[in-house]
């Protein structure tokens, strides 16, 4: 099938950055998209972080604005800093920070739930805000301010007959298309390609500021012109070639305070050309495979509301993002069953008044006969927070009473395969200290006698 005829498929559907971001990253993550939607599904901290520095970036200009009746891009320097809504950059990130602190109360940013890749993000989460919004207000201040309106301005535009979303996060005067992050450079459609000089992802957006202004030289219109502070060159530029190379692509890393530049050429066209290609084509197929190389940075890489990974096909032992409260060591629980030669333990989570989550079972089984031999298996849908060390504790001190009270030396058998995926490093140290002896890589034992003497 040809790629016009493809075109003519998949005609009418607005493609966008994040459709083709998930599909690059992982196809299968693209299949959830379309089938699952994000509206209501808890949402990392990293993506409400950089959504809250956007917001409040808009509000900053909007404050300008509103004070003064002026555009803030058409400020200089000293007329920015004297229409600035706070004392200096500092007050204003202290105010930020108490914003953030509050958005994020009630673990819900916009009503989604939050979650979380590490104990105590929120709090270093608002610092990472506060350095970003320093630093970004002296960018603005050497760079002048964003046009208002152009804040993560979502536009549509065709090429070549395909139907185009885009967001562009900012753009200065001078058709300059602006990247401030709370980080470093990730943006392209695979988040693993590219630097900003290759990557296929700048070259859509600069493309799609070029075809929009096309649009309004072919209508005669020439009011974005003026609004962007486009000259004259791009103009000619646009009449013979179909990106302009004037036109520049800055990615602002707000946290560390780095500035990297790039524009881009016709020649660029055919990597991106080759990019719809290959999505028509896999959307043609139906064919959306998962790619594990992903899954630590994958939106649906969180703990959903029914207490599963929203993926069902994430690679095991993927660290998931998970509630506050999971970090809490005095709301993780141990029940503990016990009848004839079984011993089971349940690990849960109280998640709030109403919900208690089970999240690990550590079931041991012993059979008492001139000594106590004992095996045990393991599962946790939670790996690596440091459960599997609580239930392993708890486990030898049952077993250890029954010898005790048995006055019978204990052995046993630890599957150290149970704990894969799940920080064996820690684990391992753990079995050490209570005194189990690894006799294999994937077996420790313990010989506990009661009655050494
Ligand atoms: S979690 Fe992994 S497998 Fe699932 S959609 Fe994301 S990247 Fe793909």
């Amino acid at each position: 099938m040809s790629f016009k005829n493809k075109m003519q498929f998949e005609r009418g559907e607005l493609i966008t950055e994040s459709d083709l971001k998930s599909f690059f990253n992982c196809k299968y993550s693209y299949f959830l998209r379309k089938n699952l939607g994000t509206s209501k599904a808890p949402v990392s901290a990293f993506a409400s972080m950089a959504l809250f520095f956007q917001q409040e970036r808009k509000k900053i200009f909007q404050m300008i604005r509103d004070k003064t009746l002026r555009d803030p891009e058409r400020m200089d320097m000293n007329e920015l800093n004297e229409n600035f809504p706070f004392r200096d950059a500092y007050a204003w990130s202290g105010w930020l920070q108490g914003r953030w602190n509050h958005a994020i109360k009630g673990e819900k940013f916009h009503g989604r739930e939050i979650r979380w890749a590490f104990n105590g993000q929120g709090y270093r989460s608002g610092q990472n805000l506060k350095d970003a919004v320093v630093n970004y207000w002296s960018f603005v201040l050497e760079n002048g301010a964003p046009i208002l309106g152009t804040i993560n301005l979502p536009m549509s535009v065709y090429f070549e007959g395909i139907p185009l979303k885009v967001k562009f996060p900012e753009i200065r005067r001078g058709g300059i298309i602006d990247d401030p992050n709370p980080w470093g450079f990730r943006t392209d459609f695979d988040r693993k390609d590219g630097t900003i000089d290759e990557s296929a992802f700048v070259t859509f957006r600069i493309l799609a500021l070029c075809e929009i202004l096309r649009n309004g030289m072919k209508e005669d219109n020439y009011f974005l012109f003026e609004k962007l502070g486009i000259d004259d060159d791009v103009i000619n530029d646009l009449e013979t070639m179909i990106i302009s190379p004037k036109i520049k692509y800055r990615h602002y890393n707000a946290k560390k305070d780095i500035l990297l530049e790039t524009s881009r050429d016709d020649s660029h066209l055919e990597k991106l050309r080759g990019k719809f290609e290959s999505f028509f084509e896999g959307k043609l197929k139906r064919d959306y495979p998962v790619n594990h190389g992903h899954c630590g940075s994958c939106q649906y890489n969180v703990l959903g509301n029914d207490g599963k990974a929203i993926c069902p096909s994430i690679k095991k032992g993927t660290r998931l993002l998970v509630p506050e409260v999971y970090f809490k060591k005095r709301k993780f629980r141990i029940n503990i069953n016990k009848s004839e030669g079984e011993i089971y333990l349940l690990g849960k989570v109280r998640e709030d008044e109403f919900v208690d989550r089970e999240i690990a079972e550590y079931s041991l089984s012993y059979v008492i006969g001139s000594e106590i031999v004992a095996q045990s298996s393991y599962d946790c849908s939670l790996r690596g927070m440091g459960y599997e060390e609580k239930m392993i504790e708890r486990g030898y001190r049952e077993l250890k009473f029954i010898a005790e009270v048995q006055s019978k030396v204990l052995k046993h058998e630890v599957d150290f395969k149970d704990f894969d995926f799940a920080g064996k490093k820690k684990i391992k140290k753990k079995l050490l200290d209570l005194g189990y002896d690894e006799i294999d890589k994937d077996t420790f034992l313990l010989s506990y006698d009661p009655l050494p003497f």
